[in-house]
């Protein structure tokens, strides 16, 4: 038998950027409204997770999100290359109190574009704005990028939950 959850429309999203910028976190915040806090452990390969109740981000509730979160350790890349193809969104992490995590993002949208869809909605998040003694990336900087490849720009924060279900209506939009 069908369920009502069936019959919604499924949005495939994905997460990507550098180990430790905070994927699982944010999807976790997005997920179960918590944070994930202590401990780090690292996402082995891809996990995935799925938000059936959209209700406070469309009404009526009318897709399901499922959510593909991506290690993102080089040696991992040749599992999670295969799961671009069917992403319809991504979302672009970066740490903002993480220099080389924010150099790397020209290269993670260097291999979005030669594995994702053409027509992929991709949106940047700054992640861990809740650390503003430690950033070392301006907003700025942040918006300056994403202008200059057309996407979206948010700085985001897992723990506080700042932006996070934004950021998920945004791209789900
Ligand atoms: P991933 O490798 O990108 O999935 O990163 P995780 O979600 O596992 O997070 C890496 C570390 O950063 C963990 O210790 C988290 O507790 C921490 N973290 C993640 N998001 C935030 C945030 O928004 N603020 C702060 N202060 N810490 C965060
Ligand atoms: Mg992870």
């Amino acid at each position: 038998l069908l369920t009502k959850d069936d019959l919604k429309l499924k949005l495939i999203v994905m997460l990507l950027g550098d180990s430790a910028v905070g994927k699982t976190c944010v999807l976790v915040r997005f997920k179960d409204g918590a944070f994930l806090g202590g401990n780090f452990i690292a996402t082995v390969g891809i996990d995935f997770r799925v938000r059936n109740d959209t209700s406070d981000l469309c009404e009526p509730s009318c897709y399901s999100l499922c959510i593909w979160d991506t290690a993102g350790q080089e040696r991992f890349r040749s599992v999670t290359h295969a799961y671009y193809r069917d992403a319809q969104a991504l979302l672009l992490l970066y740490d903002i109190t993480n220099k080389p995590s924010f150099d790397n993002i020209r290269a993670w949208l260097t291999e979005i574009f030669d594995y994702a869809q053409k027509d992929v909605v991709i949106m940047l998040l700054g992640n861990k704005s809740d650390m503003a003694a430690e950033r070392v990336v301006k907003m700025e900087e942040g918006e300056k990028l994403a202008k200059e490849y057309g996407v979206p720009f948010m700085e985001t924060s897992a723990k506080t939950g700042v932006n996070v279900e934004l950021a998920f209506l945004a791209i789900a939009k």
